[in-house]
């Protein structure tokens, strides 16, 4: 190592929300594991979900133990840890947007002058609206990480062309061909994500995505948790502007496999011996995710949909899956009815149960990580996307790969269909087969991304040597994991 080397620091602030803090945590490992010093930053509540009052708890001791040097801290988000940020959400991102920053700033000026011998640079989510104006500030080298699939990020890239060919916002009645914009061959306007439809601009997720993507714009490099076989067009599109990077499926990263340790919000109920006691590719599988939303009318029509169709089943229905904090979210009596096949649970280690073999479907909310969970267990899915980016994401599922059904094609949700979509994924004969088929194609593109000689690793390597040197911090010997 030479006199003047400075190891290189990133300091990594994720978005408080499972599908992102997952992908974030395994770039920090993979990061680390090729020389950079971490500093990895979750807000204090998060800090508080995962590890109640214990203060000195620490997300990475087992990392550092193995040799890595991740550090964890903190960041206060400036509400009180007990404010319900679910219930209160438009609340409180005003307040993220107009207030989180400074405290960004405060941090970021701290850890700096603190740590004068490392050569620093952040790494935010995507949808954080201020890392490029403080890397600005700081004259530091900023990576914009994106956890989702990169369609999704090209149509919030391209708002200027969406809203000139009157697409954002798009009325959600209308069914139109959008063919214009760079890499992207062709998407229904009914396929645009939820945001884009609302036709009042002054939503939050209105007024953050534009200015988180006017931000990306200036970032030195993105990276992407999806993987470049899959998505080639747009993200060739992409990089005629901007250097992009898919990467993904980062959760699934070859060289994590030894110290990954579980970094749920939530506790997890086991389910392994009832699954065990369970035929092959007899359970359906069914969430919708960490944090998204639905009615009562929803979850009867699926209770009702799977007492009808005698499959066997494990559903998480979390608390607070209907927002109004009703404790009787399921039909009176139908736990009693489905005793046996049937498992209603609040929580599980998602990935552990889809690839337990019992697990012959998943009916999800089309999260873009249930969706790279579910191929690299090579379950086909039933999709019911509820809002965000999830129909964009169903479109790839359903349309484009071929890997998935829908749960009801438009309109309403009614049990009859539900069953008929539940018995024919779990033990139709052809239309399964079909599908099966399929996914194990993509779970092979998956594999093969993640090889040493796969793309989403030639990728990292190429991002990392390119960060390094624009860093000027050389290429010092690499340990690897
Ligand atoms: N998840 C989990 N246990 C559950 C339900 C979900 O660990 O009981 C995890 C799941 O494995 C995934 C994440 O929560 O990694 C959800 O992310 P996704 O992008 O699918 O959906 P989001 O929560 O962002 O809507």
């Amino acid at each position: 190592m030479g006199e003047t080397y400075r190891k290189p620091h990133a300091i990594m602030i994720a978005l408080p929300y499972q599908g992102h803090i997952t992908p974030f945590v395994n770039l920090a490992i993979k990061l680390a594991s090729k020389s950079f010093v971490i500093t990895f930053v979750h807000l204090e509540y998060i800090h508080q979900t995962l590890f109640g009052s214990k203060n000195e708890a620490d997300l990475f001791s087992k990392e550092r133990e193995s040799g890595l040097d991740i550090r964890y801290t903190t960041i206060s988000d400036g509400f009180p840890l007990e404010f319900d940020r679910v219930l209160h959400s438009d609340e409180y991102w005003e307040c993220m947007l107009r207030d989180f920053p400074a405290r960004v700033d405060e941090f970021i000026a701290k850890t700096m002058d603190s740590e004068p011998f490392l050569t620093h640079f952040l790494i935010a989510d995507t949808f954080y609206t201020w890392l490029q104006t403080i890397a600005k500030k700081y004259n530091l080298i900023n990576v914009s990480f994106w956890t989702e699939p990169a369609l999704v990020f090209s149509l919030a890239y391209h708002l200027d062309l969406l809203k000139e060919n009157g697409h954002f916002p798009c009325k959600d009645n209308i069914d139109e061909e959008i063919n214009y914009l760079p890499g992207v061959a062709s998407i229904s306007s009914k396929d645009l994500m939820s945001f884009l439809k609302e036709t009042d601009e002054t939503t939050i997720v209105n007024k953050v995505v534009p200015k988180a993507f006017e931000q990306v714009k200036r970032a030195d490099f993105i990276l992407h948790n999806t993987i470049h076989e899959l998505e080639s067009e747009i993200l060739s599109a992409l990089n005629k502007i901007q250097p992009n990077y898919a990467i993904g499926p980062i959760n699934f990263s070859k060289n994590l496999a030894k110290t990954i340790t579980n970094k749920s919000l939530r506790a997890e109920s086991d389910c392994i011996n009832w699954l065990n006691s369970k035929s092959p590719g007899s359970v359906l599988y069914i969430s919708f995710g960490s944090f998204v939303q639905t009615s009562k009318q929803v979850i009867e029509e699926i209770a009702y949909g799977l007492l009808l169709s005698e499959v066997n089943f494990i559903w998480v229905v979390r608390s607070d899956t209907v927002g109004s904090g009703d404790a009787n979210i399921l039909p009176n009596g139908f736990e009693d009815e489905v005793k046996g096949r049937g498992l209603i649970i609040p929580w599980c280690d998602q990935i552990m149960v889809l690839s337990n073999p019992a697990v012959g479907g998943f009916l999800t909310h089309c999260g873009w990580n249930s969706i790279l969970e579910s191929v690299w267990s090579g379950i086909p899915m039933i999709c019911y996307p509820l809002s965000y980016d999830q129909p964009t994401n169903r479109k790839l599922v359903v349309d484009d790969w071929k890997i998935g059904i829908n749960l009801c094609d438009g309109g309403s949700i009614d049990r009859n269909t539900v069953a008929e979509k539940i018995k024919s994924l779990i033990s139709g004969p052809s239309s399964e087969a079909a599908l099966k088929h399929e996914v194990k194609k993509v779970n092979g593109i998956l594999e093969n991304a993640l090889g040493a000689d796969g793309s989403s690793e030639k990728n990292f390597d190429q991002f990392v040597n390119e960060l390094k040197a624009k860093l000027n911090c050389g290429n010092e010997e690499v340990s690897t994991i």
